[in-house]
Formats: structure tokens, C-alpha cells, sequence
């Protein structure tokens, strides 16, 4: 039994609690039964195989882990879509310049980022040691706990690796298009 994070009820007992969802770690693990975790240090490399991503045992209730479902599930599906020539956003002067991710609804995406960005920073997980919120943690609990709006003070870019065809909009800056 312990303190859940987010309700602060104590006696409680805490789940096994995805930081990143499942879906996410999915894409990164592709076809393979398992993910390669890395941990670099100067007497030399870590490896770990992980097979159900990073999960922390103390910082949610089941009660709690239940109200990020639809933001998970929501960011889940938008991170994981492949973007192609279709989704390509174009400047007046027709040069791609990001992608347009018209599936996405902005205040449920940024809801997403908020909470996997406050479940990091209350991990105790060594992977996010260096996320710290500081003041925000709070500030963004209470958004969790509201359910929203997203104040403007926070913003997203979406970044993705590379790859030949597409390395010239690579960026997107999320924003809201309607
Ligand atoms: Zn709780």
C-alpha cells in the first residue's frame, strides 16, 4: 500500500503503470517479441530486453490510471498512423513545410502529452530521471484532474526521424486549425 500520485489517497494500492503507452512502445518494438533498452555509462552499455515497455509500480491507483485511458488511446492512434504524401501540409507557394494531421483533435493530443510528460516527471523510474516539472507538475495535475481546457502556456512540436523520401518536413509544430 502507498500514496497514488495523482488522487494523493494513501493505502492504496498502485498498479503496473505505463509511462509511454503500449501502443507507442509497439511501433518502437515493431515485428519483435521485445524492445532493447539501453543504458549508456562511461564504464560502458546496459543492455535490457524489455517485452512490455517501462511500467512504474508506484505512482497510480487503478481508479486513476483509468481517467488517462482516452487521452492514451487518442495519442496512441495519432502517434502511430503513418503519415505520408496525402497528410503533407503546403505553403501557399506549394512547398511542403509539416504534416497536416487532420485525425488529431488538438485538446485531446495535448491532453496526451501533458500526461505522459506528468507521469514521467512523478516516475521513479531511472529512464525519466531527468524529467522534472518543477512547478508545473502540479499546475499540469490539475489540468489532468479538470480534464482539461490546455492553457496556450503549453505547446507541442512533433518531431519524426527521417527518412529519405520525406526528410525535407520532418517537423510539424502542432497547432489548433479550427
Ligand atoms: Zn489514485
Amino acid at each position: 500500500m502507498a500514496t497514488c500520485r495523482f488522487c494523493k489517497s494513501p493505502d492504496k494500492k498502485l498498479i503496473k503503470a505505463h509511462i509511454i503507452p503500449r501502443s507507442i512502445f509497439k511501433l518502437v518494438k515493431k515485428d519483435k517479441n521485445y524492445s532493447v533498452y539501453f543504458e549508456a555509462k562511461k564504464k560502458g552499455v546496459r543492455r535490457e530486453f524489455k517485452q512490455a515497455g517501462l511500467y512504474d509500480e508506484n505512482t497510480l491507483c487503478a481508479e486513476c490510471e483509468a481517467r488517462f485511458s482516452k487521452w492514451d488511446t487518442h495519442g496512441g492512434a495519432v502517434i502511430c498512423k503513418p503519415r505520408g504524401e496525402a497528410d503533407l501540409y503546403l505553403d501557399p507557394h506549394g512547398i511542403a513545410c509539416g504534416y497536416h494531421l487532420k485525425d488529431a483533435d488538438y485538446e485531446l493530443l495535448m491532453m496526451f502529452f501533458l500526461a505522459v510528460l506528468w507521469r514521467a516527471s512523478v516516475s521513479t523510474l531511472k529512464f525519466f530521471r531527468q524529467v522534472r516539472l518543477g512547478a508545473h507538475e502540479e499546475r499540469i495535475l490539475q489540468i489532468l484532474k479538470d480534464g482539461g481546457p490546455v492553457p496556450d502556456t503549453y505547446a507541442a512540436i512533433l518531431i519524426q526521424s527521417s527518412t529519405a523520401t520525406l526528410s525535407r518536413h520532418d517537423t510539424t509544430v502542432l497547432a489548433r486549425s479550427n
